[in-house]
C-alpha cells in the first residue's frame, strides 16, 4: 500500500470516528464530555484531511500552512478528547490547557522557519501526540474515583479496550521514533517503505478505530449501569426498591422451597418516624432513613438482600439464614441502630419481625411477608425496639 492511499484511508477512519463521536454529542447534548468528543473527532478529521491534501500536492507557503494547521488540529484533537475523559471521569478543572496548543504551536512555527526538514517535524508531531496518549492513558488508567467508583463498575471492558489502544499506539510512536533516528529512509516520502505505512498509517488506523470503540463502550457501559440502577435501586437508601426486592425475595423463597432449604424473612420498621419528621423536618427524616439504609446494607448485605418496602419500613430475606441466625442478626439490627448517631443528638430505634421458611415446608412469598408483619405488630404494640419471632414459625 503506497502512503497516499494509506493516508486516505486514515482520514476515512478520523473521518467515521468523528460522526460517532459527533453522533454521541447529538444523543446527550446536555453533557459537557460529549461536546469535548465530538469536537475533538471533528478537529481529528479536519486535521488528517488536511495533512493529506498536503501530501496530495500542496506547494510553497500553502504547504507550510497547511502543515502547522493539520497537525496543530491533530494535537488539538487529543488535548480535546484528554479534557472530554476527565469530565467523564468527573475530574475536569474548568476549560481545557489552550497553553498546551500555544506552546506546540511556537515550536511548530520555529521549526518551519528553521527549514526543519520531514524527520524534525514528525518529531515534534509524534512527541505531541505521545504526551497526549500519556495523559488520556493516565486518565484511563485512574478512571472512576470518588463517589463514582462506589456508583459503576471499576474495569469495565471499554475502559480496557481504551488502554490497549492507547499502548499499541504509544508502542508504535516509540518504534517509529527509534527506527526514524537509525533508518530516516523508512518514512520518507514518496519512497516510504511499507514498514513505515504501517507505523505510520495502518496501526494508527486501528488504534484509532479502537479508541473511537472505547469511549462509545465507556459512554454505553455507563448509561446501562444508570439504567440498571434506576430499575432496581432506591434512590434516597440505596437498597434494593420494592420491586426488586419482591422478584429477588420470591426468586429466593422458590428455591430454598425446592432445595428443602431454610430462608428468613425480616420486617423492619423504624419506631415513631413520624415524630421525628414533625420535630426536626423532613429533610432530616430523609437523612435518617439514608443512615438507617446505609447500616442496613452494611450488616444485611453480606448474608442477604435487603431493600425499601415503602416509606420507612424495609426488608431484608436471607437465604439459608436459619431461626437462630435470624434473631442473631436482628438483636444486633437494634443494637446498631440503637447506637448510631443520627446527628442533632437524635436517637433511632426500629422493630423487627422475623418469619421463617423451614426445610420441607411450602410457602408464598405473601404468606411470609404476613407472618413477618404480624410478628413486627407484636413488636410494636410490646413496646418497641425489640423483634420478634412470627408465632406461625
Ligand atoms: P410506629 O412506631 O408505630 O411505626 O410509628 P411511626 O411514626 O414510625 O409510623 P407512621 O406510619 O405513623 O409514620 C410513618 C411516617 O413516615 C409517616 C410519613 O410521613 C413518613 N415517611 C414515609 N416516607 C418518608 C420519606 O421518604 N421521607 C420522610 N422524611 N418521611 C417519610
Ligand atoms: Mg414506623
Ligand atoms: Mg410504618
Amino acid at each position: 500500500m503506497n502512503p497516499f492511499t494509506a493516508s486516505i484511508a486514515l482520514a476515512i477512519v478520523q473521518f467515521c470516528s468523528g460522526v460517532i463521536m459527533t453522533g454521541l454529542f447529538i444523543s446527550t447534548p446536555s453533557e459537557r464530555f460529549t461536546r469535548l468528543w465530538a469536537l475533538s473527532g471533528v478537529f481529528s478529521a479536519l486535521g488528517i484531511c488536511i495533512t493529506v491534501g498536503v501530501y496530495a500536492g500542496l506547494a510553497g507557503n500553502l504547504r507550510l500552512l497547511g502543515l502547522l494547521v493539520g497537525n496543530t488540529l491533530v494535537f488539538s484533537s487529543g488535548i480535546v478528547a484528554w479534557c472530554g475523559l476527565r469530565s467523564f471521569y468527573q475530574r475536569q478543572s474548568g476549560g481545557w490547557p489552550h497553553w498546551l496548543i500555544i506552546v506546540y504551536v511556537l515550536l511548530f512555527v520555529a521549526l518551519l522557519i528553521g527549514g526543519a526538514d520531514f524527520t524534525h517535524r514528525s518529531y515534534l508531531a509524534v512527541g505531541g501526540l505521545q504526551l497526549v496518549f500519556c495523559l488520556v492513558l493516565h486518565e484511563f488508567f485512574k478512571g472512576l474515583s470518588g463517589p463514582l467508583a462506589r456508583r459503576y463498575p471499576r474495569w469495565t471492558f471499554g475502559r480496557w479496550i481504551g488502554m490497549a489502544a492507547l499502548l499499541i499506539l504509544s508502542a508504535t510512536h516509540v518504534s517509529r521514533l527509534l527506527l526514524s533516528l537509525s533508518h530516516p529512509e523508512l518514512f520518507m516520502p514518496p519512497q516510504m517503505r511499507m514498514l513505515g505505512v504501517a507505523l505510520i498509517y495502518l496501526i494508527p488506523i486501528s488504534g484509532t478505530l479502537l479508541l473511537s470503540v472505547s469511549l462509545m463502550m465507556i459512554y454505553f457501559e455507563r448509561l446501562l449501569a444508570d439504567k440498571q440502577r434506576l430499575a432496581t435501586e432506591d434512590e434516597l437508601t440505596g437498597t434494593l426498591n420494592r420491586r426488586e426486592l419482591v422478584r429477588c425475595g420470591e426468586q429466593a423463597l422458590a428455591q430454598a422451597v425446592q432445595g428443602g432449604r431454610v430462608l428468613t424473612l425480616a420486617f423492619i420498621d423504624v419506631d415513631h418516624f413520624k415524630r421525628i419528621n414533625d420535630t426536626h423536618g423532613h429533610l432530616v427524616g430523609d437523612r435518617v432513613l439514608a443512615d438507617i439504609g446505609a447500616l442496613l446494607r452494611e450488616h444485611c448485605g453480606q448474608r442477604g438482600m435487603v431493600g425499601r418496602y415503602g416509606g420507612e419500613e424495609f426488608c431484608a430475606v436471607f437465604p439459608d439464614g436459619a431461626e437462630e441466625e435470624g434473631r442473631r442478626i436482628a438483636q444486633h439490627l437494634l443494637e446498631t441502630v440503637c447506637s448510631h448517631d443520627f446527628g442533632h443528638g437524635q436517637t433511632v430505634t426500629i422493630s423487627v419481625g422475623l418469619a421463617v421458611l423451614r426445610p420441607g415446608c411450602a410457602k408464598s412469598w405473601d404468606a411470609l411477608v404476613h407472618e413477618a408483619d404480624q410478628a413486627l405488630y407484636r413488636a410494636k404494640s410490646e413496646g418497641r425496639n425489640a423483634f420478634r419471632m412470627a408465632l406461625a414459625a
